[in-house]
């Protein structure tokens, strides 16, 4: 069933670009031509109806729709594929930071009468929610890869009732619903009156009812519990970028497969190193003798020191490039950025009285150096 969801811009025929107004008026003309009152009896217009309504409430909201560009369904929708109600807002675990998934099946609520999306569903193999998380990885874990476990709450099927939620095992069909998990009843949506299926009330759309609950579970048949997983970063990550790991998500339902665990990576700030792309970056401090004379200087790398050949008349602020020395391509190791390093010229503070005599003769010594000339014959120009 989830995998066979439609993107949500090719819903409502947009392009990914489109601004809010478009997407509204796309959905206003979709919204009508489906409109249940227009096709009365027709599942495709209804299901497309609802398709829509989803769409639309994701793309309509810019904090959704951001989240949903970002990480596709997996994003806005905590039941991505997911079973049972009662269990969104999975996301995070102990990491926290992304709050308000569990939101949006709140307010398709308010559209379509309390049902939303999952009355259709309800009883067709759900993948288990996706779990986020987020670690924390120094510079050089981040440019060499590592490995690191990874804590996170998920469902689980609940162990004592091997996921029945029966402690006796007798489960009997909901009279209510006559085990469809859904109730008609009649909501008001854009001013027009229209027949909703919604969740039963009585078994919360499960269609089956527990006599003795399971006391692990309360009856739902899952519990949440810690997970922890190894968790292989490869080498040349970046800060904002994501690991996947297949299957270490919620548990699925009704024979569906577990969800993912998405692993967001964060960078510490290193005192030396700084990153621009695959590229390290960082400054060397030279003395104003070296800068005049040439020097060979050590450079700090992520390979270790190495020791490179500054040229005489070396410019404060001047970058040189090792090639290679960066950080590797996080989809080809092989490949690696630069080391880019920028000398700063340090002046020196503590003189003794001898050395400001030595640079006084040295200072009458020498002819004004080009950039110095130029500056003053402008300034001539300037006041003249
Ligand atoms: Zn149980
Ligand atoms: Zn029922």
């Amino acid at each position: 069933m989830a995998e066979n969801k439609r993107d949500y811009y090719e819903v409502l025929g947009v392009s990914k670009d489109a601004g809010a107004e478009e997407i509204k008026k796309a959905y206003r003309k979709a919204a009508m031509k489906y409109h249940p009152d227009r096709n009365p009896g027709d599942k495709e217009a209804e299901e497309k109806f609802k398709e829509c309504g989803e769409a639309y409430e994701v793309l309509s909201d810019a904090d959704k729709k951001a989240r949903y560009d970002q990480f596709g369904f997996a994003g806005v929708d905590p039941n991505y594929g997911a079973g049972q109600g009662g269990y969104g807002g999975g996301f995070g675990g102990g990491f926290g930071g992304f709050g308000g998934f569990g939101d949006i099946f709140g307010d398709l609520g308010d559209i379509f009468g309390g049902g939303g999306r999952r009355t259709a569903t309800r009883n067709a193999p759900r993948r288990g929610e996706h779990v986020m998380a987020r670690l924390e990885l120094t510079f050089e874990e981040a440019a060499f890869g590592c490995e690191k476990e990874v804590s996170t709450q998920r469902i689980e099927n609940c162990a004592a009732c091997s996921g029945s939620g029966s402690a006796d095992g007798s489960v009997e069909t909901c009279s209510r619903c006559r085990g469809t998990g859904q109730v008609a009843s009649v909501s008001n949506f854009m001013g027009m009156q229209m027949q909703t299926q919604s969740t039963c009330p009585q078994c919360s759309g499960r269609g089956k009812v527990i006599k003795t609950p399971c006391n692990t579970c309360k009856g739902k048949g899952k519990v949440r519990r810690t997970n922890k997983v190894k968790v292989k970063i490869p080498a040349g990550i970046d800060e904002g970028q994501s690991v996947r790991v297949r299957g270490e998500g919620s548990v699925g339902s009704n024979g569906g497969v577990n969800g993912d665990l998405l692993v967001e990576i964060l960078i510490r700030q290193h005192p030396i190193f700084s990153r621009e792309y695959m590229d390290v970056l960082c400054e060397v401090p030279i003395s104003f003798t070296q800068a005049a004379l040439g020097a060979q200087i050590q450079v700090p790398t992520l390979d270790g020191k190495i020791t490179y050949e500054i040229p005489e008349g070396t410019q404060t602020g001047k970058e040189f490039v090792l090639r290679g020395k960066g950080i590797p391509d996080v989809h080809n190791s092989r490949r690696r950025g630069d080391h880019r390093f920028t000398v700063v010229v340090e002046t020196p503070t503590k003189l003794t009285r001898e050395q400001k005599d030595l640079l006084r003769q040295l200072d009458s010594s020498m002819e004004s150096t080009p950039k110095l000339k130029k500056f003053f014959d402008t300034l001539k120009d300037f006041f003249d």
